[in-house]
């Protein structure tokens, strides 16, 4: 982290924040605010060139149009892949997920490189995967929403995030990958939102503290610790 405001990119939410992923920004935003640290969202849009000195770049998802258009533009403003090179936190759903990683084919069959961040690569699935899902992780269970055509299939250079309990995530039984600093999921919700302890998990690579050492905000804890517990029973 440099200077006295954690930078937060939100990047290219013209294209990529379906399903109100744009969220996470703020929830970061918020989460750090509580703890009484300056943060700041820096909005990385579409033609403009991507900051390399952000400390934590979030993707949202996006239809397969839009994802490809999202690659091709951070490979030509290669930005994201400096920070990353460099230790910044990187965080994407879905379509955000699949460009982090080595490709992606779309369902008309062309294959796109993606940042080569992560190691998986997507190809279109059978049929959609739609609805809520419920990931076993190894803090707690996460809860989303997922809507996405792309099976993602991970080499050894990345960990999947965890196992599904219900719902499809990568298509393997397991969703999302992490190498590093860098981390996806195929969660919807906004899912920082609806699963505050990822967000923390997030947070405590930015500030390089410990995720038990992060002090926890009281402000609104109590009930949305209920809520996540209750959509994690209800959905598994
Ligand atoms: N276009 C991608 C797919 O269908 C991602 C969709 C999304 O981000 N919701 O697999």
């Amino acid at each position: 982290m440099t200077g006295t405001a954690v930078r937060i990119g939100l990047v290219l939410p013209d294209v990529l924040g379906t399903y109100g992923d744009s969220g996470n920004a703020a929830v970061l935003r918020q989460r750090l605010r509580w703890r009484g640290i300056d943060a700041e969202v820096v909005d990385v849009h579409l033609g403009a060139p991507v900051p390399s000195g952000l400390d934590v770049y979030l993707l949202g998802g996006g239809e397969d149009e839009a994802q490809a258009l999202a690659a091709a533009h951070l490979r030509a403003h290669p930005g994201l892949q400096r920070a990353a090179a460099r230790g910044a936190v990187v965080f994407g759903v879905c379509a955000g997920l699949q460009v982090l990683g080595s490709s992606f084919v779309v369902s008309g069959g062309t294959r796109h490189a993606g940042l080569g961040l992560l190691d998986v690569s997507t190809s279109p699935g059978e049929r959609r995967a739609v609805g809520e899902v419920v990931v076993e992780w190894d803090r707690e269970p996460l809860t989303g929403f997922e809507n996405h055509l792309g099976v993602t299939t991970l080499g050894p250079g990345s960990r999947p995030l965890g196992r599904v309990a219900a719902g499809t995530g990568n298509g393997d039984g397991t969703d999302g990958a992490v190498t590093g600093h860098v981390l996806a999921t195929y969660l919807h919700g906004p899912v920082l939102a609806r699963n505050p302890a990822l967000a923390d998990l997030l947070l405590s690579w930015v500030l390089g503290t410990p995720p038990g050492e992060l002090p926890v905000p009281e402000v609104g804890e109590l009930r949305r610790e209920r809520l996540r517990a209750a959509r994690a029973a209800r959905w598994r």
